[in-house]
Order: structure tokens, then C-alpha cells, then sequence
């Protein structure tokens, strides 16, 4: 049974009843990654938080998804730092060449599959995204974008660059109305030329900037100017999703330093040119922060995802930690935390491996159903994650594993396979039989005591036999080689 879901909408600042526009197919566009490093857990939690949506809509919801998440690798920063001789550039990223559209594709391809990789190891399945479309491949279209705001009379042109007229638009009464603008206390700045800008003033920004000399740029004349060059990072969005999902589509995703400017201006550029706002529906994550300030690249205080897996991490333990806290409130990142998300996570698991190892005929009968309802229900309501947690945990600790029937157990099973469509932190199987590793200094010492039993000397084969016990493990000489055990009585 599906159930209706209920989201947050950060245009009206309401938890409203979701429902699709067209049939049981939800189409949603999530802004996703700046290819220009790799993607900190911050950034992660970002991604994390639309996927959780996705599968909810899914499971819970009973809709099909239609997800697009788009690629950034064209900005300030990715033309910076795929610059011919940058200090960011890797030599795993093959040579630099005199052409900066070559750098940059290489350079953000480097990092696009960066992060494809690092996505799936945080248990995002690639095959939920119906696409992932990379910016430069709609240069066309967003020059047709522009070409439309400037004859609405919503653009201008000056020096090569377009920009968008943001005092003009101010009548129409739509520009911050999703950032919650204050007039009052907003500044009218003046035109502004980077992508990010977080200066609280309203400024026209670029649509399109004029080429710099070493910059990868696009040819483009508008009205007989030539203005040959790249388009501002806004742009790319309001394309895509009309180009992929249609407009309006039904939610927009992003993490809440995205509100303003980037989908202010966004909802500027697709009414001005296509005359229709992307979507009534827009979810915003809350930061990710370390020691009470937010994670980011320029303040440098982030971990990626690959500095934690080289702490011997396990990036699954680092999707549950998102999911411990309600994506609408702020998560301060400690690693005491992500050992206690790692312990409650490994209890679930525990008591999934418990399922399966008890053999009853007949025990106690739980209502399961009830269970489902109360954890979907509260998925339901705008993805209450840490209160569905919750439930699962009462449920838990109340019914002991090896105290339920067979035919609980099989009602529990198909629950937790359902769950884990969501959350995919678990592995709903058997507990694998136990390997033991053997390290690799013991394997040293037992081929070190066969070649000294080949040359006789025993005496040597004797004192690495002792060596080789104080270090846990029992070895067994073999016609052609040896065994090595682990010491039961040790
Ligand atoms: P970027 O790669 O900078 O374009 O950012 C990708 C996504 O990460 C955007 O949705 C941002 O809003 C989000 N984001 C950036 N920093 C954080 C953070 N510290 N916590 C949560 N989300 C973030
Ligand atoms: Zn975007």
C-alpha cells in the first residue's frame, strides 16, 4: 500500500501534500557536483538527501522517479583550475595541452568519475538516475536561453557579456520570493560577474561571460555582437531540466546555501525566457558542519569521502549517519558520532543475521504490519528518518530475534528488504561465515621456516615455529608446503 507523502517546500515554508503532476511519474532534478575536486561529505550529504527522497517517493509512495542530477564541469572554478599550469592539476590526469577546452574536459572527466565512484560507494545506485548531464553538453541550448531573455527585454549585453536586468524583474514580484528576499534590508548591488556570491544584495548577474584570453570559450553572436565565450553557472540548470524533464517538473532538490543565488536566479532565468517557473516544489537540505561551522572547500575544513575511507571508514556507516538526523536540521560531524551511527547500524545488522540463524516452528507473533505502518508513516512525513529509526529500535529491543516464529520471521525478512530499498545500509542475508585473515608478517615467517626445513636447518624451523605461535597461529608442515591455523587455545 502506498502512502501519501508529505514534503517541506522551502517556497512556501510549509510540509504540503506531494503529489505529481502527470500520472504515478515524479520528475525531479537534483543540482548536483562541481567537478572541480573531489566532492567533501558535506557536498555528500547533499546527494544523500535526494536519493533518500527518491527511494521514499519510490517505496513508500508507490511513483516511479524520474531523476536527473546535472554536472557542473563549466564555472569559475573548473575553468581556474584546469588552467594551463595549475597547481590542481594531477598528473593522473595525463598532460596538459595549449587548448583550455581540452584541459577542461580532462580535468573535470577526471573528476566526474571521481565522483560516480564515490557516489557509489554511499549506496546511490546509478541506475536510479535517468540522467546526468554534463553542462558543456547544452552549450546551444542555453545560448538560445539567453537569446530569449534578451529580446523579453530581461538581459543586456555589455562588453561580450550578458547579463540579466534583476532590477527590472524585481516588479513581476517573483525574484526572492523562494530566499525570502527582504527588500527593506536587500542592497540593489551592482552587476556581478562570479557564479557564487552570497553578498546580501541583488545584483544582475551573468548569464553569459565574455571570453578571457587563455578561458575555453563558444562562439556566439547576439544581435550582430559578438559575444564568444561561456555561459554563467545559473544558466546550465534552467536548460536542463526544461530540456530533460519538461517544465514545470515536480521537485527541485539542493542544499540550502543553493536557495540564493543560484535558484533565484534560476526561477528568474525560465520564467523571463520560457515564461514558466521550473517547479511549484523545492526541497533544501541543511548543511553539514565541523565544529559548528559548515563544511567547505574554501574554508578547509572538509573531509572527502576518500579521507575518511583512508581512516579505514566504511562509507556505508557514513550514509546511515545522515540518516540519523533529520535532513532539515543542521549535522555537526564529529567521529564519535559516526562510531555511535556505526554501533546502532551494526545492531540492526546483528539482529538481521539473527533472523535467519532461528530455526523456531512457533514463538511470539508481533504485529509487523504495525511496524511498517509507523516507520513508513513517519518516511511519509517529509522523511522523518531519525523518528522511523526510532521505531525500528523500540521494535528491536522489545522482541528478541530468537524469540519469534517461523512465520515472524519471514513477515520480518520481507519488511527489512523493503526498508533496506531505502536506507541500503544493511545486507539482508545469513551472517557470512567467519575467514580468518592471516596476516601478512606470519605468512612471512611460515615461508621463511619452509625454506629452512628444505636446507635442514631445524634448529632455525624450531625458532620460527615459536615465533610464529607467540603471534596467534599454529603452523603444519604439508608434503609440499605448510598450513597455517589460528591457535584455538590461545
Ligand atoms: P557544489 O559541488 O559546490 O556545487 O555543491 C554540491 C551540493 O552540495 C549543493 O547542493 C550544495 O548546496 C551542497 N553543499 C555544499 N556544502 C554543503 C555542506 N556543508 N552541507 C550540506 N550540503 C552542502
Ligand atoms: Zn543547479
Amino acid at each position: 500500500m502506498a502512502y501519501q507523502i508529505y514534503l517541506f517546500n522551502s517556497l512556501t515554508r510549509k510540509i504540503e501534500k506531494f503529489t505529481p503532476l502527470e500520472g504515478k511519474t515524479v520528475r525531479m532534478y537534483s543540482c548536483g557536483p562541481t567537478v572541480y575536486n573531489y566532492a567533501h561529505i558535506g557536498n555528500m550529504r547533499s546527494f544523500l538527501f535526494a536519493d533518500l527522497l527518491q527511494r521514499v517517493l519510490r517505496v513508500v509512495g508507490g511513483y516511479k522517479v524520474r531523476w536527473v542530477m546535472n554536472i557542473t564541469n563549466i564555472d569559475d572554478k573548473t575553468i581556474r583550475d584546469s588552467a594551463f599550469g595549475s597547481i590542481a592539476w594531477l598528473p593522473e590526469m595525463g598532460k596538459q595541452t595549449d587548448d583550455p577546452m581540452q584541459n577542461l574536459i580532462k580535468f573535470t572527466e577526471f573528476y566526474r568519475k571521481a565522483f560516480l565512484e564515490d557516489i557509489q560507494k554511499l549506496g546511490i545506485n546509478l541506475n536510479d538516475f535517468y540522467k546526468m548531464p554534463k553542462a558543456t553538453d547544452y552549450i546551444p541550448q542555453m545560448q538560445e536561453l539567453v537569446k530569449r531573455i534578451v529580446e523579453k527585454g530581461f538581459g543586456y549585453i555589455a562588453n561580450g557579456s550578458v547579463y540579466f536586468d534583476v532590477s527590472k524583474w524585481r516588479n513581476y514580484d517573483i525574484y526572492g520570493k523562494l530566499y525570502h528576499i527582504d527588500f527593506e534590508k536587500f542592497k540593489e548591488g551592482s552587476r556581478i560577474d562570479a557564479d557564487s556570491y552570497d553578498k546580501e544584495e541583488f545584483s544582475d548577474f551573468a548569464l553569459w561571460k565574455a571570453k578571457k584570453t587563455g578561458e575555453p570559450y563558444w562562439k556566439f553572436t547576439l544581435n550582430g555582437i559578438c559575444c564568444d565565450g561561456r555561459p554563467g553557472w545559473h544558466l546550465e540548470c534552467s536548460v536542463m531540466e526544461r530540456e530533460i524533464l519538461g517544465l514545470p517538473f515536480d521537485i527541485h532538490t539542493g542544499g540550502v546555501d543553493l536557495k540564493f543565488p543560484h535558484h533565484e536566479d534560476e526561477i528568474a532565468q525560465s520564467k523571463a525566457g520560457y515564461g514558466i517557473e521550473p517547479t511549484a516544489f523545492w526541497c533544501h537540505n541543511e548543511f553539514l558542519l565541523v565544529e559548528s561551522k559548515k563544511m567547505s572547500k574554501s574554508l578547509g575544513n572538509f573531509f572527502t569521502l576518500r579521507d575518511l575511507l583512508e581512516k579505514g571508514i566504511d562509507p556505508i556507516d557514513i550514509r546511515y549517519l545522515m540518516f540519523t538526523v533529520h535532513y532539515s536540521t543542521q549535522l555537526n560531524f564529529t567521529f564519535d558520532g559516526l562510531n555511535s551511527a556505526r554501533k546502532a547500524r551494526l545492531r540492526v545488522q546483528n539482529y538481521i543475521y539473527e533472523l535467519f540463524e532461528n530455526k523456531n516452528e512457533t514463538g511470539i507473533e508481533p504485529d509487523i504490519e504495525k511496524l511498517r505502518d509507523l516507520v513508513f508513516a513517519e518516511l511519509a512525513n517529509d522523511l522523518q528518518t531519525p523518528k522511523a529509526i526510532a521505531y525500528l529500535f523500540e521494535f528491536l529491543n522489545e522482541h528478541p530475534a530468537n524469540n519469534l516464529s517461523k512465520s515472524a520471521v519471514n513477515r520480518l525478512v520481507n519488511f527489512f528488504e523493503e526498508l533496506n530499498k531505502i536506507f541500503n545500509v544493511w545486507k539482508i542475508e545469513p551472517k557470512p561465515s567467519e575467514t580468518i585473515q592471516i596476516p601478512e608478517e606470519v605468512i612471512h615467517l611460515a615461508e621463511k621456516r619452509y625454506q629452512a626445513r628444505k636446507d635442514k636447518d631445524y634448529k632455525l624451523a624450531d625458532k620460527l615455529r615459536e615465533e610464529i605461535l607467540s603471534k596467534g597461529f599454529i603452523v603444519i608442515d604439508k608434503k609440499d608446503g605448510f598450513e597455517l591455523r589460528p591457535n584455538e587455545n590461545d
